[in-house]
């Protein structure tokens, strides 16, 4: 199959990603791995079996889709966590495969106690609470009717752990409403306590959280974003900066590449692509690189990407097209057709600090990264 572009992984960042998270994390807080939207757009089929060489046991995902990929590649060397759907008849396949799940509706709890009745296996549940997000979780009014629940079933059910997630912990702009989950989290916890039921494990933390706000590590952290190599957003870096660290422990783990398909020179005054987008002030030489929207690269990066080329830092110009997009090389005078361009990654010492995969804007890394296609063709490299 011709691909006008490849996605190359690396174990060695992986691994120092991997160190700096456990090492964060210590002894005492299981380090989960998070591999929701296809491993953040890395594949999952590639980074999980990668993630077990390094010595990963724990998985969360979003569905019982994912799970099933996630548990034919680990078997039983590892748990998997399902975070959010699960459709009703894939329960059972989930209890008897001891796959882990968050239940936060009561539709859900009943539906696990059937489940362990049918395959005669207890169903290993993690409770998820409300506790400012909005999302998914019990509320607090729900609890004596979960809590007699959980007692009823006991011999069907293992409550593995009480959970819930925080509201975008990477901002200093929700400080008061993710400090007041934390304590309604620690409140909500005291009332199971109260009725003498413990969860196994507590888990609150997401990669932002387990920075910022350490107390939230608790048992088990999901950590998603950090271990692909990237911060949540400049704040969450700056953070641990703050902490007297100098370099950037994380490294990314994926290298997009394409090359240069065809080269052209463009006149002063002359528009660049489609509309108006991009004004030549200047006499430039540009390059067309077979990688636009439906790859992945998003629109969004009209005229604001950086992509790396010779070791220079170059600008994306006008906006991305469906199949390619236009890159600046006037000040690269020896690029040449077929010449590598890096999307996401490092080309000799530069690494695209500010890149069009970047800290731009909040979010953006998530939200490009995920939608990289599946059919990019991926190679493992050291
Ligand atoms: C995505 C997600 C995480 C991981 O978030 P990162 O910011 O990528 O670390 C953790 N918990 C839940 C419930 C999630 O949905």
């Amino acid at each position: 199959m011709f691909c006008t572009s490849v996605i190359e992984i690396s174990k060695s960042a992986l691994q120092q990603n991997f160190s700096f998270i456990r090492e964060m994390l210590g002894t005492e807080t299981v380090f989960s791995s998070v591999v929701k939207g296809n491993a953040y757009g890395h594949g999952i089929e590639e980074f999980v079996p990668l993630a077990l060489e390094c010595g990963q046991r724990h998985f969360c995902v979003f569905s019982s889709e994912e799970a099933r990929r996630v548990r034919e590649i680990t078997g039983d060397e590892a748990t998997t966590v399902i975070m959010g759907m699960i459709s009703p008849d894939e329960l059972e396949w989930a209890v008897q495969n001891n796959v882990e799940f968050y239940v936060f509706d009561m539709a859900r709890l009943e539906g696990a106690v059937r489940a362990s009745g049918k395959t005669g296996q207890k169903a290993v549940i993690h409770i998820e609470m409300e506790t400012g997000m909005n999302r998914t979780g019990f509320s607090e009014k729900d609890l004596p009717q979960v809590i007699e629940f959980l007692k009823k079933h006991n011999e069907k059910l293992t409550f593995r752990g009480l959970c819930t997630h925080y509201a975008g912990a990477e901002s200093i702009a929700n400080y008061f409403r993710v400090t007041h989950q934390i304590k309604t989290f620690r409140k909500l916890k005291n009332r199971f306590r109260k009725k003498q039921l413990e969860p196994e494990i507590c888990h609150t933390a997401c990669s932002a959280a387990a920075i910022r706000f350490p107390s939230t590590r608790m048992d088990l952290a999901r950590i998603g974003i950090m271990q692909y190599g990237y911060w949540p957003n400049t704040e969450t870096y700056i953070s641990h900066l703050t902490r007297g660290m100098k370099d950037n422990p994380l490294k990314r783990i994926i290298t997009w590449k394409s090359r240069i398909m065809s080269i052209k020179e463009v006149k002063t005054g002359e528009f660049i692509g489609y509309g108006t987008a991009y004004l030549a002030s200047k006499n430039m030489r540009i390059a067309i690189v077979p990688v636009g929207y439906s790859h992945g690269f998003s629109r969004s990066l009209s005229n604001q990407g950086r992509v790396l080329c010779h070791g220079e830092r170059t600008s994306v110009l006008g906006s991305v097209s469906m199949n390619s997009f236009t890159m600046d090389i006037t000040d690269i005078p020896a690029a040449r057709v077929g010449d590598e361009v890096v999307i996401i990654g490092n080309q000799g010492d530069l690494s695209l600090s500010v890149a069009s995969f970047s800290e731009m804007s909040n979010q953006l890394n998530y939200e490009l990264l995920t939608r990289l296609p599946e059919n990019i063709p991926r190679k493992i490299i050291e």
